[in-house]
């Protein structure tokens, strides 16, 4: 048998498909990505026509073996990572989606939420799925199709109909429909999946009147799913997770306490919690992490709603900078904020918070305060709103803290990233690779199929980039660290005035 080279990972995000051949290194060999279109039927209502999901997916992964000549012998497994919770609804015999996707930033099953809390369901939910029930799982979005497209309520009942989130959607379209099944992570975050007893709950299926018979099977997330011959040869299907939890595992984050940042157009904080299913007080939700063998392990996950788009907002509506890597110059040609806040609570703030209606606030602003300062109080926020989220998960999770590993687009400033360190007192580490989601996807399938021996062989894989390590005074810590509270407490009684105006 001719040795393999690569592992191919399918990565299915939000506004395009990619797809990345690693070598045994985890170096990338090959990328091809393509933009698919957005649907917007209403205001706050996103969809992504499925059939665009799977051309585009199939298209790059075509491209991207031909680009190196790589042949399926070539190719040991493929596994796939994917935009979380986005809801397909298909028929078991034609394959064809009765719907569109509905996507996971979709609002409008927000009143299905609301009447699920009325109807006092939301700590059952909380206590069973580890989520804080909202319109973003997928449990009320599978509801709105059986409810809403004509005839469909009848065939799924007829046992005709299939869901998947988009993991179960390419692996069904990648084996001919032979194989229905999602893993785990992605099962985690449907609303509807028990992370203690690892079985769909009946409870929460019959509240949304969801037949079993529509689900599909859940295997963990490093296992072979199936074959493909879509690209001619036998391609084992052997790893599967939710882009997040890939991101974890592509970061090494197989312990509990390890602990993954990134810093995207928002933020989302995993940290493993090993075997334990903690439930937070404070918000912060429980979930199921890739792992590589039969055993479960969870994490907590916080997201920071704004994090990157911070830097966004400075360039493009108060056009400050001209482009978000400029920032740095800006933060490092002063020594400080000069003694201002910024929270940009622009759509509320989310965990620890939970301040729904908390709008953006600066405080503090002198005569002296410049333009300068102004950007740095922006690039400092979004170090402070990581950190609270931190504070929430070491202080709940009662672990100590192993390393606090970092990727996503503003990750690459430097600054931040001290500041991160200085204020979280704790050491930062920056891989050299930073496509951890894709990468988390390929180590799970080439672990499933030997291609990888073991977790050893792939912690060598990981480079440390570049490490920050905490440079200044506890009290000057402590001070700047209660200065940021009292602005959130600002940005919060800002709330709390405009809810009394509306009595
Ligand atoms: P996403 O995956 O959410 O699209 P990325 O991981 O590509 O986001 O990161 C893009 C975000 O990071 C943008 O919001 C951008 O403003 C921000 N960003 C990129 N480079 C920098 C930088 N050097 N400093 C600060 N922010 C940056």
């Amino acid at each position: 048998m001719s040795e393999k080279k690569y592992v191919i990972a399918m990565d299915q995000g939000t506004t395009s498909s990619r797809a990345i051949l690693f070598n045994k290194k985890g170096e990338i060999m090959s990328v091809v990505q393509r933009e698919f279109p957005q649907i917007f039927p209403k205001p706050g209502w996103v969809e992504h026509d499925p059939m665009d999901i799977w051309s585009s997916q199939m298209g790059v992964t075509m491209e991207a073996m031909q680009r190196i000549d790589a042949d399926p012998e070539d190719i040991a497994a493929i596994g796939i990572t994917n935009q979380r919770e986005t809801t397909v609804v298909w028929d078991a015999k034609t394959g064809r989606p009765v719907y569109n996707a509905i996507v996971w930033q979709c609002r409008r099953t927000s009143g299905m939420i609301d009447k699920l809390k009325a109807d006092g369901l939301a700590q059952t939910v909380q206590k069973k799925t580890g989520l804080i029930p909202d319109a973003y799982f997928s449990a009320s979005k599978i509801a709105w199709i059986l409810e809403n497209v004509p005839g469909v309520r009848e065939r799924a009942e007829r046992g005709e109909l299939r869901f998947g989130t988009v993991d179960s959607w390419i692996i069904w379209n990648l084996t001919d429909g032979k194989v229905h099944a999602t893993d785990r992570t992605n099962a985690s975050r449907t609303m509807l999946f028990n992370i203690h007893t690892l079985d769909w709950d009946e409870e929460i299926l019959s509240y949304f009147n969801i037949p079993r018979s529509m689900l599909p099977k859940v295997l963990p997330s490093s296992k072979l799913f199936g074959s493909t011959s879509k690209f001619g040869g036998n391609i084992p299907i052997a790893g599967a997770a939710g882009d997040q939890q890939a991101a974890l595992f592509g970061q090494c984050g197989f312990e509990a306490g390890s602990v993954k940042s990134t810093y995207g157009t928002g933020g989302f904080m995993l940290m493993n919690t090993g075997a334990d299913a903690i439930l937070s007080k404070q918000g912060l939700l429980t979930t199921i992490a890739a792992s590589a063998g039969e055993e479960v392990q969870y994490a907590f996950e916080g997201s920071v709603f704004i994090a990157g788009a911070a830097i966004q907002w400075l360039r493009d509506e108060m056009r400050m900078l001209k482009t978000s890597p400029q920032s740095e110059e800006y933060c490092r040609a002063v020594p400080d904020s000069n003694g201002i806040y910024i929270v940009p609570a622009f759509s509320g703030m989310g965990a620890p918070y939970w301040q729904q209606y908390a709008r953006g606030t600066i405080v503090g602003i002198t005569r002296g305060v410049s333009k300068d300062n102004f950007i740095r109080a922006t690039v400092e926020s979004l170090a402070y709103q990581t950190n609270d989220l931190l504070a929430a998960m070491t202080d709940e999770a009662e672990l100590e803290l192993q390393s606090l590993k970092v990727d996503g687009g503003a990750s690459a400033n430097d600054f931040l990233m001290q500041f991160q360190s200085d204020i979280s007192n704790i050491t930062i580490m920056r891989p050299k690779c930073i496509e951890t989601t894709a990468l988390g996807a390929a180590y799970l399938a080439g672990l499933a199929v030997g291609y990888w021996k073991d977790l050893d062989e792939i912690r060598e894989n990981w480079q440390c980039g570049r490490e920050f390590t905490p440079g200044i005074e506890p009290e000057r810590r402590k001070k700047l660290l209660r200065g940021w509270k009292r602005a959130v407490q600002c940005a919060i009684f800002w709330a709390k005035e405009e809810e009394n105006d509306d009595d």
